[in-house]
């Protein structure tokens, strides 16, 4: 029978993660919001302490396997930790979704090159923050076009080329990289074979300093501040035929839906977890303030603002918790985590602009998150693929016309 009881070790992760997200991630991701200068915010004593806290509790293996030292947490622990952490602040928590990237690969591919155990162990025992990897798949121009297969016109532009045994990589990816700033280790895919279209992509798994990689200045952006982003930059950066993952061809493709699976199921749970957040400000908010000789609550305009958000907010985490289940059960359905990211970032962007309104004049004040979360939703619609262009992918997928 299906059910939405979880386990007791859940349960428990999850109110450890509420505990700390309503304690530190909040109050650090505010002011971190605020510090005008990224390299200023990402660099400070807060984002570091923070950080430090964060791997010190273990949420950065959370989901590595015990034998390696990970937590090894059961099936749908993501699912709630990535919600409590976004609640608390969903940049910090979209550092979470990609910093295990290459502790994850490394963990199946520590005996063929040293930098794979090397990276698992430090990865592993970070108590500060300092390790952390990021998927550069974006290029400046080439957003959407990564969903496009089949035309060989439309490739990447960063391309490797071979040199013997060993890869030369020439090019950027775009300054929408998550993690691109600070991440140590990146999955990274290129053109190696143009005539294949985007299936002629190589895929790596690599140091983030190898010589010839930099990057650019952390992006100044309008919502999840606390997530750094930025440009990665290849200037004839040598890679060893060790660090392949995955050579181009029709595997390409699936290896790259089954990322998104995840990813959109990641992405559609930060929403939940950000218009949860505004929510539970609204709401708090409407049982205190008073116009008209009542509480605002009171007032059938914002009572039923609130009751939609909730149950807005509890059909989303439904379908995203779904999405969940099939990758924990070896079914992944692209469809399913599509349509619930497009329906879970939309709602956030719908139920976030309520809460702002149900603050009145004070929703659009610093004085109050709401503004934050705000701005926060509509990256999400974004993250992964925009919503139209992901709609249109799963409608191909289930349509087929
Ligand atoms: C918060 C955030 C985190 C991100 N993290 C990463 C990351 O970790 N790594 C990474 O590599 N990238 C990352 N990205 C980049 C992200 O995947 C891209 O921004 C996204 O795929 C869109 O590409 P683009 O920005 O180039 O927009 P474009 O592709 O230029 O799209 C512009 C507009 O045109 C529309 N459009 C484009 N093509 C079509 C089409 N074929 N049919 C219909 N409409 C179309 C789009 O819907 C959009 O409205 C991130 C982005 C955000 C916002």
């Amino acid at each position: 029978m299906v059910s939405f009881t979880l386990p007791e070790e859940v349960e428990r992760i999850r109110e450890m993660t509420r505990d700390f997200a309503r304690n530190e991630v909040r109050p650090a991701g505010i002011e971190i919001d605020r510090i005008p200068d990224p390299e200023t915010a990402y660099t400070g004593e807060r984002m570091q302490r923070l950080l430090a806290s964060a791997y010190e509790l273990g949420f950065h293996r959370l989901n590595l396997p015990k034998e390696i030292g990970g937590i090894g947490a059961p099936e749908m622990t993501s699912i709630v930790v990535q919600e409590e952490l976004a609640v608390g602040d969903a940049g910090i928590a979209s550092h979470f979704l990609v910093a295990p990237m290459i502790a994850g690969i490394s963990a199946g591919a520590q005996n063929r090159h040293p930098f794979y155990k090397e990276y698992l162990e430090k990865f592993i025992a970070d108590t500060k923050g300092k390790h952390s990897g990021a998927w550069a798949i974006t290029e400046p121009n080439h957003g959407s076009d990564l969903f496009h297969f089949g035309e060989p016109s439309i490739h990447m532009e960063t391309t490797a080329t071979k040199d013997g045994d060993d890869y030369i990589v020439n090019g950027a990816k775009s300054a929408f990289v998550s993690n691109g700033w600070m991440a140590d280790a990146l999955l990274l895919m290129v053109n190696l074979d143009p005539s294949q279209g985007m299936e002629g992509t190589v895929t790596f798994a690599i140091p983030g300093a190898l010589p010839g990689i930099s990057r650019g200045k952390p992006l100044n952006k309008l919502g999840l501040r606390g997530l750094n982003q930025a440009e990665v930059f290849f200037d004839n950066v040598r890679i060893p035929p060790e660090f392949v993952l995955l050579p181009p061809g029709p595997a390409y493709k699936m290896m790259l839906e089954r990322i998104v699976t995840g990813g959109n199921t990641a992405v559609g749970t930060l929403a939940v977890g950000v218009a949860r957040a505004a929510y539970e400000e609204a709401l708090a908010h409407a049982k205190t303030r008073v116009q008209g000789g009542k509480r605002i609550c009171e007032h059938d305009t914002v009572k039923l603002k609130l009751f939609d958000a909730y149950r807005q907010i509890e059909a989303a985490r439904a379908l995203l918790w779904k999405s969940s289940w099939l990758i924990a059960t070896g079914n992944p359905h692209l469809p399913t985590a599509m349509a619930a990211r497009t329906m879970a970032s939309d709602m956030a962007m719908r139920v976030t602009a309520d809460m702002v309104q149900v603050f009145g004049g004070y929703g659009i004040s610093k004085e109050h998150p709401v503004e934050k979360f705000y701005r926060d939703a509509k990256l999400l619609q974004i993250m992964d693929g925009t919503n139209e262009v992901v709609s249109l992918k799963a409608a191909d997928e289930l349509i087929g016309c």
